[in-house]
């Protein structure tokens, strides 16, 4: 018997105990449970990212679907007549 395998065994179970999330913002990792903030770390990560997302600095890509995908040219109208 070896006293190593005992160590490896009690260190086991302990992790399902608490949730640990990384923070999004700063990855510094954090309790889920109990946590206001969460998934961030604190307050200050919080607002810092939501600040992100307010000023643009986070863009979706979003596809046009009003372009054209077959390339057909519009008919255009000429103004000068009519
Ligand atoms: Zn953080």
């Amino acid at each position: 018997m070896t006293s190593w395998a005992k160590l490896s065994l009690s260190a086991g179970p302990a992790i399902c105990k608490t949730m640990i999330i990384k923070c999004p913002h700063c990855g510094k990792e954090t309790e889920y449970r109990d946590n206001p903030f969460r998934p961030f770390c604190s307050e200050r990560c919080k607002l810092v990212d939501l600040g992100g997302w307010l000023s643009g600095t986070y863009r979706v890509p979003i596809k046009n679907s009003n372009e054209d995908e077959d390339g057909e040219p519009i008919p255009q109208k000429d103004p000068a007549k009519g």
